[in-house]
């Protein structure tokens, strides 16, 4: 659809409405310690004795730093003299996992952990793997290239069987791992257990290391890799830890040395005194026991409203967002991950009724289909693209699958009507304010009341004013919008300082985007990752946000930083943040 006459662009047009103040640059701000320099590997001149990165989950902690032990290398192999004594050494290890495995699931008090670490240790102890070992080293294996060998075998036939079988591969390879490095005299790889509290650091976390580790233990998580949407950070954030990522100076690190984690700043004291850290823990808890006291509605300190909404995945996660005054993104990935065929509408309609139906008269802002990239659907079949993260993703699908939107919608539609929640509907990687119309139009053909677009595209933020004349409202999906804005994949660990989401230019982005809100009346949301950082929280209300949305675990911070700051200081903050030189700057200005 044209867009209608639009004023002519001039270098004179303000960038976001005259009236809104936030845009005009701040005096020189005299808390902005001209000493702090980048975020990236080095210490932090302005803390001595400590480190930087960047800080993804809030919170302070700290303990004697662990290692998550790396998977060895398997060395040249060895001659055997000695087979039967080689075989013993190999069917001692792989006991040894065992009883490691086991001592794990007897200390997990997690239900699915414990059945996980059980299911494992059952598969180390099969007879025949045993019997297999035993053979390898009887045709010339020394210990560690025979459990390798008996693994890849075993594997193989995991992966032919295929369905259940096919995915406890990864299971089999953490084994194999694990085997291997007791058969080498090395630490077994994942995550330390050593029975007391401590920091955990890694060169960046991966889905398997977590899926044992126990919060019980790890005070805190320092990598030097990922992101702000990288696992670790998703993770820390699930879980409340404090978590600080692109820490690379962590590396140097011997482990029991003492730090302690400020998950907000991102900053890492080394070498404290285990007092001071109890002190800081003790402080940091007090704080949030503060900030859960605080409830009710989102709002700045004189009254503005801010909801604070939740994010999910399906019915099983509300829980977790009980605390929430809605639903502000509901992805719907989940119910077409792992399938060979579509779901059908009434498939589809049962899942987002049991949604909708938990939350009668409450907002839920449900996501169409979001796939592509780094949620890849193996149902779509869709060919190899060079560039995915540029490619047929979000609603572009719908370019080339109609049908998909169109029974989604009426799936949405379905499971509305039947339910008294108030639901409204977005569309994901929208660059257009045609693509805009053409789904709105899609959305109220359906029924369905309300629909909104998601800010993902810089192309899509420079135009928010075009795209709201489209729609009733935006969402700004701040990861993504990271990486399209730096050009930087969201799930690279390296490029990990250009993801910040302090970064001024992404901010300036997002201004432009809440300036279109507050000139068309119409509400701008944050449903990315930055919406869950407390300090970040007031930045984005005084850029015109009017909703962020979060995982449950970060309401509490986010809804007590609101309360502590009026709506004038949020603009005020907003533009130091907006006119800081880089993300650290930013950070420290508004700290
Ligand atoms: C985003 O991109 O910020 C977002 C919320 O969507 P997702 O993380 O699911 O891509
Ligand atoms: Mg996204």
């Amino acid at each position: 659809m044209p867009d209608p006459a639009a004023p002519p662009l001039s270098p004179a047009e303000p960038a976001i409405d005259p009236a809104a103040p936030p845009l005009a640059e701040p005096a020189i701000d005299p808390t902005i310690d001209p000493a702090i320099g980048p975020a990236g590997p080095v210490s932090d001149p302005a803390v001595p004795g400590s480190l930087r990165g960047i800080g993804v989950s809030p919170g302070l902690a700290g303990g004697p730093v662990l290692r998550v032990a790396e998977v060895p290398a398997l060395p040249e192999p060895t001659p055997v003299t000695e087979p039967a004594v080689e075989a013993d050494r190999a069917v001692a290890a792989l006991a040894e996992v065992v009883a490691e495995l086991t001592r794990r699931a007897d200390r997990a008090t997690e239900r699915t952990l414990v059945d996980v670490l059980r299911a494992q240790a059952m598969m180390a102890d099969d007879p025949v793997l045993r019997d297999t070992v035993r053979d390898q080293v009887g045709a010339g294996l020394d210990a560690p290239h025979a459990v390798d060998a008996a693994f890849a075998g075993h594997r193989t036939a995991f992966e032919a069987a295929g369905g259940y079988l096919a995915e406890r591969v990864a299971d089999l390879d953490d084994l194999r791992n694990r085997t291997v490095a007791v058969c080498l005299g090395r630490p077994m790889p994942g995550v330390p257990s050593p029975g007391h509290r401590y920091v955990l650091t890694a060169r960046d976390l991966a889905p398997a290391d977590t899926v044992d580790l126990d919060p019980e233990q790890v005070a805190a998580l320092v990598t030097e890799e990922g992101g702000p949407t990288s696992h670790t950070a998703i993770l820390a954030r699930a879980l409340g830890l404090p978590a600080v990522v692109a820490c690379p100076a962590v590396r140097e690190l011997s482990e029991g040395t003492v730090v302690l984690v400020d998950g907000g700043t991102g900053v890492v004291r080394v070498g404290v005194d285990p007092a001071e850290v109890t002190a800081a823990e003790t402080a940091d808890r007090a704080r949030l026991a503060e900030a859960v006291e605080v409830t009710g509605p989102g709002r700045t300190a004189d009254g503005r409203p801010v909801a604070l909404l939740g994010n999910i995945g399906s019915a099983r996660d509300l829980a977790a967002v009980a605390g929430a005054e809605g639903i502000g993104l509901f992805r719907t990935e989940l119910l077409f991950l792992d399938r060979s065929r579509e779901p059908g509408l009434a498939e589809q309609a049962e899942a987002y009724r049991r949604v909708f139906a938990e939350l009668p008269g409450r907002r839920v802002v449900i996501r169409t289909l979001d796939a592509g990239a780094d949620k890849p659907l193996s149902f779509l079949n869709q060919p190899d693209e060079p560039n995915p993260a540029l490619g047929v993703r979000g609603l572009r699908l719908a370019r080339q699958r109609p049908e998909l939107l169109r029974t989604q919608l009426a799936a949405i539609a379905e499971a509305a009507r039947r339910t008294g929640a108030e639901v409204s509907v977005m569309a994901p990687m929208v660059a257009t304010r045609a693509e805009a119309a053409e789904f709105a139009a899609a959305v109220y053909a359906a029924g369905l009341p309300r629909a909104g677009v998601m800010i993902e595209v810089p192309a899509a933020a420079l135009r928010a004013g075009q795209l709201l004349e489209e729609v009733d409202f935006l969402s700004i999906g701040t990861n993504d919008l990271s990486q399209y804005t730096f050009a930087a994949d969201r799930q690279s660990g390296v490029l990990a300082d250009l993801l910040d989401p302090w970064q001024p230019a992404l901010l300036r982005l997002i201004a432009e985007v809440g300036a279109a809100g507050r000139a068309a009346g119409k509400p701008v949301g944050v449903c990315g990752e930055a919406a869950a950082d407390p300090l970040l929280a007031p930045v984005l209300v005084g850029l015109g946000v009017t909703s962020l949305s979060m995982s449950g675990r970060a309401l509490p911070r986010v809804r007590a930083a609101l309360a502590q700051r009026s709506y004038p200081d949020c603009e005020r903050l907003a533009r130091l943040a907006l006119y800081a030189d880089d993300p650290v700057r930013a950070r420290e200005a508004v700290a």
